[in-house]
């Protein structure tokens, strides 16, 4: 394996700002952008051109075969949500190298899936889960530890065990949210086997922050930097991304869902898979797979109870 140090240009005392910075790992290290690698490990940019170069040789980044892609698929892992039929909606699960996004109004149960899954990735495979650890990037202060309790007894999980493995970062604003999400390289570069990472919401601080029209560009420029860190954190680690989203209020449309999802088309091609969360008759939830790049929409039934998502 190459060391950061066997990379021409680099140092003892380079190594270790880029280490600090995020970029200990040789992918993440040749997937970042001159600019963005300058700024952060505080190098030259011209020294981090060449890092970054002998990093992309270092990794054979180049065309590969459809192949290829096939085997890096088989690496994909899936994370159950609980339920069997929203299970199979989705493809057998949360997948790994990939974005998923919930969106619907609020109480629609985005944040209950959220802790659900906090406690199904800790699961063995055979069980639906990937015997790992989760980042619960938290921004609205919606993260409650009693109700992780209360799923974890659903499975008979020892509630201090699993609580350990969950690792949370509250979000004060928008920045604070991005930096934490590029903190995950550290965490995972030091060792813990995180496999999945939530952001609850993703678009909250985002919208607050940003109002008017104004503005619009800006907010979806950070946002996008955001997606971006999230993507390659799901390539780069083979983990899986999984955000909350609200809605925003349609009144002018006369056809179709009166209510759209907010962060535009930034989040729309973001996003590998988007799942739109209804309310239905008696406690009952709909989940709406509406946009994956093989699956065929439609609809399953779940319900919310003390143990969690159930079918
Ligand atoms: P949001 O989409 O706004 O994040 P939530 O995920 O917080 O919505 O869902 C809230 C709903 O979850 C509540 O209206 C309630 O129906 C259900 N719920 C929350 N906690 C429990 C629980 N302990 N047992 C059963 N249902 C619960």
């Amino acid at each position: 394996m190459v060391e950061l140090e066997d990379l021409p240009n680099v140092g003892e005392k380079t190594a270790q700002k880029l280490r600090d910075a995020g970029f200990g790992d040789m992918m993440r290290l040749a997937t970042a952008t001159g600019k963005e690698l300058a700024v952060k490990a505080e190098i030259g940019e011209g020294v981090a051109d060449k890092v970054i170069e002998a990093a992309r040789k270092a990794e054979q980044i180049d065309f590969e075969t459809a192949l290829d892609v096939m085997e890096r698929r088989k690496d994909v892992g899936r994370i159950t949500v609980g339920s069997e039929a929203f299970n199979e909606l989705i493809g057998g699960g949360i997948e790994t190298q990939a974005i998923t996004e919930v969106f619907g109004e609020f109480g629609s149960g985005k944040s209950q899936i959220s802790h659900e899954l906090a406690v199904t990735i800790q699961l063995p495979p055979e069980k639906g889960g990937l015997d790992a650890e989760c980042v619960f990037i938290d921004t609205e202060n919606t993260f409650r530890p009693e109700r992780i309790e209360q799923i974890a007894n659903g499975f008979e999980l020892d509630i201090e065990e699993v609580l350990k493995k969950i690792h949370i970062a509250r979000a004060f604003n928008s920045n604070h949210q991005i930096l934490m999400a590029e903190k995950v390289n550290e965490l995972i570069q030091s060792g813990v086997n995180i496999r999945l990472l939530i952001v609850d919401s993703l678009t909250a601080h985002f919208r607050a922050e940003y109002v008017g029209r104004e503005s619009l560009a800006n907010r979806q420029q950070k946002l996008n930097q955001h997606l971006h860190t999230l993507q390659n954190i799901a390539n780069t680690y083979n983990t899986a991304v999984f955000v909350t989203n609200q809605v925003q209020a349609r009144p002018d449309a006369f056809f179709g869902s009166p209510t759209k999802a907010i962060g535009g088309h930034v989040l729309g091609h973001a996003a590998t898979y988007r799942i739109w969360l209804k309310k239905g008759l008696a406690g009952k939830r709909i989940a709406r797979l509406v946009d994956s790049p093989h699956l065929p929409e439609g609809e399953s039934v779940f319900k919310i109870t003390t143990e969690g998502i159930v079918d």
